[in-house]
């Protein structure tokens, strides 16, 4: 199978990134300080969420409360109204308070700094557990895989996978460890401003001449980006 190299891709992506917009939560960890506890409620946040929506949902709740201990205490049908719209937000007000009482009852009020650990909490999965030991705990060993790196790693041949699961563990195998911690960054910046879900936009993307374009049928008009 045919597929982009890897490190020509990572370098040229360094460069075409430079100037467009970064990923929400990654806005809300360099804002912060990469502060755990803000880390991981944006990153529950965003799930299938816009990052517009993400960010102002993010900033109206750590308006109120920026730590666990302040945050259980805020009822589920405020958390809700704050947090409103971002996507599943009734079930998502739920995961925040709980997960916000388990840090204080279990973890003495700090973000676990395991996968394992972080696994435990309500609503919380590997990829949220990932981007928070990344941007927070500056973990060198994880790969964040949402559905922008699920996509374009199988475009660019890196991988042949069905789910973000599998596509983490393939990853792993499929690159060098020195890219791990910035593949989400990249690929997510990448995915929402040029290799779009649809229409993706290869005929002007920095890696048309190397990508493979895997299962890419139809492409977009050209833009300016
Ligand atoms: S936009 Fe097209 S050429 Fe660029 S990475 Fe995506 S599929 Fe490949």
């Amino acid at each position: 199978m045919m597929k982009a190299p890897v490190a020509v891709t990572m370098r040229r992506l360094a460069k075409a990134i430079d100037g467009l917009d970064e990923p929400a939560v990654e806005k809300i960890a360099k804002d912060q300080q990469e502060d755990p506890f803000q880390v991981l409620i944006a990153t529950m946040l965003s799930a299938q969420t816009r990052d517009t929506v993400t960010a102002a949902a993010s900033a109206r709740l750590f308006r109120i409360a920026r730590t666990p201990e302040s945050m259980a205490k805020l009822t589920r049908a405020r958390i809700q109204r704050l947090i409103y719209p971002v996507s599943f937000y009734r079930n998502k007000a739920v995961h925040v308070k709980q997960t916000c009482e388990q840090i204080m009852t279990r973890y003495a009020g700090r973000v676990p700094s395991t996968m394992e650990d972080l696994l435990t909490l309500p609503g919380v999965g590997r990829k949220t557990a990932n981007l928070v030991l990344i941007l927070a705990h500056s973990s060198q060993e994880n790969i964040c895989v949402d559905t922008h790196v699920h996509r374009i790693a199988n475009r660019l041949g890196w991988v042949k996978t069905r789910t973000p699961d599998e596509t983490e563990h393939a990853l792993y195998r499929a690159t060098q460890r020195r890219w791990w911690p910035i593949i989400n960054l990249y690929l997510v910046t990448w995915g929402q401003n040029v290799c779009r879900p649809l229409y993706p936009l290869c005929p002007q993307c920095v890696l048309a001449d190397v990508c493979p374009k895997i299962a890419v049928t139809k492409v977009g008009k050209p833009v300016q980006v």
